[in-house]
């Protein structure tokens, strides 16, 4: 008999937020050591009062505007209770009753086609702490209790792991060019619940949870692991499934059950009478919804009319830094192809010889815009631009002034092409030689004195043809 897979998934993300949620001290990405983010508050000392961070309701307010969510406009924190080191107060506070969205919807595009995959909520919750163990001893470590995190809850709607990665992968290119999350290695948090059903069934079968999975590789493996478990389970009786809570162990990519299912009976939910229910009114909203990026579906399809290479705008568009970048320079009478190549092959050669990456590049779009229109004026060949946008981002030159100040904006007239090349075969009688011997490569050792003669100015192209030709005539 043939299965279909029935997966859905509860996603924490780490909101990218300058200070924890419930009081000031900064998010455990600005800690150097253990323990250096952590006030009485967020240690759980007892009298201590949470007061709500304003920007993670609009992180997740946000996030919910992309996925298509409806914005509830009175949202409310509970207490979810359990004891364990990790957690200094003894519960987490997290959201039951009313949580801030609901009802969304995103699509996901895999080789099997689209799929709309619904969103059952989206609520706001802190963070745990950390434990470390080490020797004979198990340490904790508070620096994440009370980050922000929101949690996207789906409906069963995949049918694959492919569907799973690429929706994941959907959420953390949104949530990167939304400024909501960075989504670094361990800020994006998956429980996979999975079930399987015979192909045509409308019943669900029974679900497992896989806990607590960060790295999307280890997700699809997961996925084809526990889903033939189910099967095996079913077809041969290998086993009774049981509705339960499961860990994934990457080195033998099995899953092994970690305990049974709790319900919500199990955590004596209660509201938080701490802290006051919010009202989200339509001024703030607004504000919300004004200062929200375009969604990314819009961008690329923006991006693509524009001629930009698929593969490019999936890079841009995974940094809201490089879309801001990009945006100005086009904005700013750049041609949207040129720029893209530009940033993902010029800048990023440039920093890649430093060590660096994109994330540290720091140019300004005025510049980067002012590079490019020189080149496809005319003004400079693309060497020259080259050497100039190299001058800008190692020692902060002014684009124009570098260009003037090195003569590479010259426009070299053809006599000075020829002067350069009559003198270079003069001065190469060997390779004029090895040339007419039959050695075409020969042509590159004057090619190179030419260009070095000429400090970069002039047209590649132009003085190659020119060179060929006076070779000929040899
Ligand atoms: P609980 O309250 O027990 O956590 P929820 O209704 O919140 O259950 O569902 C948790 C997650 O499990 C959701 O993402 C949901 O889509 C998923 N889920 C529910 N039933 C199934 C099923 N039969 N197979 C796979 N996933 C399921
Ligand atoms: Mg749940
Ligand atoms: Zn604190």
């Amino acid at each position: 008999m043939n299965y279909e897979l029935v997966i859905g998934l509860e996603t924490h993300v780490e909101l990218d937020t300058k200070s924890k949620i419930f009081c000031s001290c900064g998010g455990h990405s600005a800690a150097n050591e253990p323990n250096d983010c952590v006030c009485p508050a967020c240690s759980g000392m007892p009298g201590m009062l949470p007061v709500m961070n304003k920007r993670v309701v609009e992180l997740a307010v946000t996030a919910g505007l992309m996925l298509n969510c409806e914005i509830s406009r009175y949202t409310t924190f509970d207490k979810k209770n359990y004891y364990y080191p990790d957690l200094p107060c003894a519960y987490q506070i997290t959201q039951l009753n009313h949580p801030i969205c609901t009802n969304g919807c995103v699509s996901v595009k895999t080789s099997d086609g689209t799929r709309d995959i619904r969103i059952k909520q989206i609520h706001m919750e802190e963070d745990a702490g950390k434990l470390v163990h080490g020797g004979n001893h198990s340490y904790v470590d508070f620096n994440r209790t009370s980050v922000p995190l929101i949690e996207i809850v789906t409906q069963p709607d995949f049918r694959s792991a492919q569907e799973v990665v690429t929706y994941l992968n959907k959420l953390k290119s949104m949530f990167r060019s939304g400024g909501i999350s960075e989504c670094e290695e361990g800020a994006m948090r998956c429980d996979v619940n999975i079930s399987v059903r015979p192909e045509g069934s409308e019943e669900f079968g029974v679900r497992t949870e896989i806990k607590n999975m960060s790295s999307f590789e280890a997700i699809e493996k997961a996925i084809h692991y526990e889903s033939q478990r189910h099967i095996d389970a079913i077809e041969f009786e290998t086993e009774e499934l049981v509705q339960e809570t499961r860990r994934y162990d990457d080195a033998s990519g099995k899953t092994f059950a970690m305990r049974n299912k709790e319900t919500e009976a199990d955590y004596r939910y209660f509201p938080d009478a701490n802290l006051m229910p919010i009202i989200i009114d339509d001024e703030w909203l607004e504000e919300i919804k004004a200062n929200k990026p375009a969604a990314v579906d819009e961008k690329a399809e923006e991006y693509m009319a524009a001629g930009i290479g698929e593969e490019e705008i999936e890079m841009i568009l995974s940094s809201q830094k490089l879309t801001k970048l990009l945006d100005d320079t086009i904005a700013l009478g750049a041609n949207p192809k040129d720029t893209a190549i530009w940033i993902l092959t010029d800048c990023a050669g440039i920093l890649r010889k430093d060590g660096k990456t994109l994330s540290d590049l720091s140019i300004s779009s005025k510049d980067l815009a002012a590079i490019i229109k020189m080149v496809e004026s005319g003004t400079v060949n693309r060497i020259s631009g080259k050497k100039i946008l190299i001058a800008v981002i190692e020692d902060g030159a002014d684009p124009e002034k570098f260009c003037k100040e090195n003569g590479l904006d010259k426009k070299v007239d053809t006599s000075m092409i020829d002067s350069v090349i009559d003198e270079a075969i003069k001065a190469n009688p060997q390779a004029v030689a090895d040339f007419k011997g039959g050695k075409t490569k020969a042509i590159q050792a004057l090619f190179g004195a030419c260009m070095k003669q000429l400090k970069g100015a002039g047209d590649p192209m132009v003085i190659k043809a020119r060179l060929e030709e006076k070779m000929k005539e040899q």
